[in-house]
């Protein structure tokens, strides 16, 4: 399965990913372990701001 990597935005392949994180209900794949690190230090850094989408539709 392809995923996207949050952090670097390179897409990567599920079962290859170096490392993975459950956050809110969604499993989130990685490159490599610093940038899971990087993303469980600050998740709405790299997560889809959905109040600002929602903002935008008005
Ligand atoms: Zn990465």
């Amino acid at each position: 399965m392809q995923a996207l990597d949050p952090v670097c935005k390179m897409t990567i392949d599920s079962d290859t990913a170096a490392a993975k994180a459950d956050h809110n209900g969604t499993t989130y794949y990685f490159c490599m372990v610093g940038c899971k690190n990087a993303f469980l230090d600050n998740p709405k850094n790299y997560l889809p701001k959905k109040s600002l989408f929602s903002w935008l539709k008005k």
